[in-house]
């Protein structure tokens, strides 16, 4: 009843900003999401760079160094 979400902790959805594929957590892994019968799978050839809402960012200073180890 009172059960914490872990779905609340992560991204529930993610795009790619190189090829536009976006995909859905659900069922414990990624799938992809289909918006009006269309699947947006993007290109299997892109590395994909994940847009996650704002929720989740790596640290990217442009060091290479974890952030607050100046
Ligand atoms: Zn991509």
């Amino acid at each position: 009843m009172s059960d914490p979400d872990p779905e609340l902790r992560r991204p529930t959805d993610r795009t790619c900003e190189r090829c536009g594929r976006e995909e859905m957590w659900r069922d414990g892994s990624w799938r992809v999401a289909e918006v009006d019968g269309e699947r947006r799978v993007g290109s299997v050839y892109c590395v994909h760079e994940w847009d996650i809402n704002g929720t989740f960012v790596p640290f990217d200073d442009g060091s290479g160094r974890p952030a607050g180890s100046a």
